[in-house]
């Protein structure tokens, strides 16, 4: 879900992590502060005290940012959920869930921690702008946190899943109905309507003239729009393959090549006779490496009546090696998460199948279509790690 990122430190075992698309931010928040906030509230000064001050306020709202995800992921944690690291990217911050709370008073433990760490915030910098008044350039900078803590605590615990409101209003209906299916559809439901409210209530900002903030209300609409999405694709990803062992859902006997065979005799005879792509190499019951169309191409066509497949396959990646007791919703994070894009089922040693991403969406689409009325599923959209996002107040 995001594009690169750079790993700073570890607070707490959290590594913690800023994605390429927090320097954009940043920038757009020092600009936005020193030609507009700081020159306003403290009028007369030279332009490079803005300037520090502006930087200053970046730095605070960073480390607010992550006070607010590491309070997430310590609750997370205190539940026994496996939690990825925390990541600052464009929107605001994600604590990365390795999987979803299993309860509805978790998840609203988990969920409101962040917002009551933002307004603990706010408190402490308003506390410290209005009783140090003498520090004056400091009072203002510490004003200024305390207004963007308020913001986030109040705009993320808007009711829309997955914003940390949303996952409140989840518990909340999770424990009333115990039906998680069924509160998320909901929760999201608000997500969706309440993003085209903050996409609708952008464009006439900035049609009447808002400049900037407009433009960001409508983005952070569309990415909630897609979170909440995404996040209800998910849940109805999972639980379609609930109860489900790789062993149920794999192709079985899958075409396999021994390392003596010439690569022409592979793609004839196995790839296009079989309509495979990707081909476990096999001697004596034994896995030697993998071998698919895209090492072949890169073979030239004029040597495949020379070449072996042994001198062309590629080494087994342990990871994915996985034996078909694994679930069906474990062998979906692997595939969704890692390099590999087949999974070799082997079983006491022996290849018993290969498992792709089509074989569980297969299996899903047609668990959906008995159940109905699920929404659809978007295979590759969905894939987003469960995560607790809270996102930026509009630019000031
Ligand atoms: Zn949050």
């Amino acid at each position: 879900m995001f594009g690169p990122s750079i790993k700073l430190f570890d607070l707490l075992g959290f590594p913690i992590r800023i994605d390429a698309s927090w320097f954009v931010i940043a920038a757009l928040i020092v600009w936005s502060l020193s030609s507009g906030y700081f020159p306003q509230a403290l009028p007369g000064m030279r332009p490079m005290t803005y300037l520090a001050l502006s930087m200053a306020a970046m730095i605070g709202l960073f480390g607010s940012l992550i006070l607010h995800e590491l309070a997430h992921s310590l609750v997370a944690r205190r539940y026994g959920l496996r939690i990825g690291g925390i990541t600052l990217f464009l929107f605001g911050g994600v604590a990365e869930l390795s999987e979803e709370p299993k309860s509805a008073a978790s998840e609203f433990w988990i969920a409101i921690a962040g917002p009551a760490m933002s307004a603990t915030l706010a408190l402490a910098f308003g506390l410290g702008a209005a009783t140090l008044p003498e520090l004056g350039t400091l009072a203002v900078l510490l004003g200024y946190l305390a207004a963007v803590n308020l913001m986030l605590a109040v705009f993320n615990m808007l009711p829309a899943f997955p914003l940390d409101g949303g996952r409140v209003l989840r518990a909340w209906l999770w424990q009333r109905a115990g039906d998680l299916q069924e509160a998320t559809r909901k929760a999201s439901g608000t997500g969706v309507i309440l993003a085209a409210a903050l996409m609708g209530l952008g464009f006439v900002s900035a049609m009447s003239g808002g400049g900037i903030g407009g433009f960001w209300l409508i983005l952070i609409g569309f990415f909630v729009l897609t979170a909440s999405r995404s996040a209800y694709q998910q849940l109805v990803l999972r639980d379609s393959l609930r109860g489900r062992r790789v062993g149920d859902l794999m192709t079985p006997n899958p075409q396999t090549a021994s390392p003596e065979m010439r690569l022409a005799t592979l793609v004839d005879q196995i790839m296009l006779a079989h309509a495979v792509s990707f081909v476990p190499v096999v001697s004596d019951g034994q896995i030697l490496g993998q071998i698919d169309t895209r090492l072949v191409r890169s073979v030239p066509r004029a040597t495949w009546q020379d070449r072996d497949v042994g001198s062309v396959m590629a080494p087994i990646d342990p990871n994915s090696l996985i034996s078909p007791q694994m679930t069906a919703q474990d062998a979906l994070e692997r595939l969704t998460k890692g390099p590999a894009r087949k999974l070799i089922v082997v079983d006491r040693g022996v290849v018993c199948g290969v498992l792709s991403l089509r074989d569980l969406l297969g299996h899903i689409a047609v668990v959906q279509a008995l159940g109905g009325g699920l929404g659809t599923v978007q295979a590759g959209k969905a894939m987003a790690l469960p995560a607790h996002k809270s996102i930026l107040r509009p630019q000031p």
